[in-house]
């Protein structure tokens, strides 16, 4: 097979099926990677699972693959969310990619009393999420949602689903969530930004039922490694890494 590329396309994945490619995907393969006609290309769509395809028209903005013979199924990481507040540019990157790696199904990002929107460029952390599907093998790219301030997240939450709050206050108390929380509970991780979290957002956060405060091991993790523990602690407990 031999595909040296792997490719997020937003349609439909199947044997026979051709795919077309528009001006960015057709430069990036054919400029950029200088793929030729009958050259392999591994294609996802979040649905279908991975496909083998071959191409069948390369020109400068666009092109056609053919899927040839799907090469593993849809898969779906577990049903967990990752909260946390954008920061510096490449540390959000970060977070994001890691996530995705990881394995999250959404990642929602919100604004809280020490932080704000600005730092939040949905576009591009979609994309982000994208590349970070197609460079690690998974077969589905996350949610990415859009920024939303951390109380509306709160005032509109799932019923059902268990909300892990990272809480410094606990540091230095036991990170180990096995035997913590029931296999296949809907979750989510929260984790603050540099300045962490304001005295009203931790006394809201301490009264709402579905919350649960986490400590994230002995010392305190700057905010994209406290993303990553979350995600990690909580994978290992009940996610698909046991
Ligand atoms: N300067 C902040 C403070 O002291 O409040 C520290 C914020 S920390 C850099 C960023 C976020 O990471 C925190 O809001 C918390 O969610 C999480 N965090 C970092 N270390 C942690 C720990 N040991 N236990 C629980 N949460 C932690």
């Amino acid at each position: 097979m031999n595909a040296k590329v792997r490719l997020f396309v937003d349609q439909p994945l199947g044997m026979g099926q051709a795919v077309a490619v528009g001006p960015e995907q057709a430069n990036y393969l054919f400029a950029v990677m200088r793929l030729t006609v009958g050259d392999a290309v591994l294609l996802f769509n979040g649905r279908d699972g991975e496909w083998l395809g071959r191409v069948q028209d390369a020109a400068k903005r666009r092109g056609v693959l053919l899927c040839e013979a799907q090469t593993a199924p849809q898969s779906l990481p577990p049903d967990l969310w990752l909260l946390f507040s954008p920061i510096r540019k490449e540390r959000t990157n970060f977070i994001v990619e890691k996530a995705v790696e990881l394995g999250v199904a959404r990642v929602q990002p919100v604004t809280t009393r020490f932080n704000n929107a600005e730092r939040w460029r949905h576009d591009k952390q979609l994309a982000h999420a994208v590349e970070a599907a197609e460079q690690c093998g998974a077969t589905f790219v996350p949610e990415v949602a859009d920024v939303l301030p951390l109380d509306r997240v709160l005032a509109s939450w799932p019923p059902g689903r268990a909300l892990l709050w990272a809480d410094e206050a606990l540091a230095g108390q036991s990170a180990n969530l096995h035997g913590q929380i029931a296999p296949a509970t809907p979750s989510a991780v929260l984790v603050g930004p540099e300045g962490g979290f304001s005295e009203e957002e931790k006394a809201r956060l301490r009264a709402l039922p579905f919350v649960r405060p986490i400590s994230l091991g002995p010392r305190i993790l700057r905010a994209e490694t406290a993303a990553v523990a979350a995600i990690v602690l909580w994978q290992a407990a009940v996610g698909d890494w046991r």
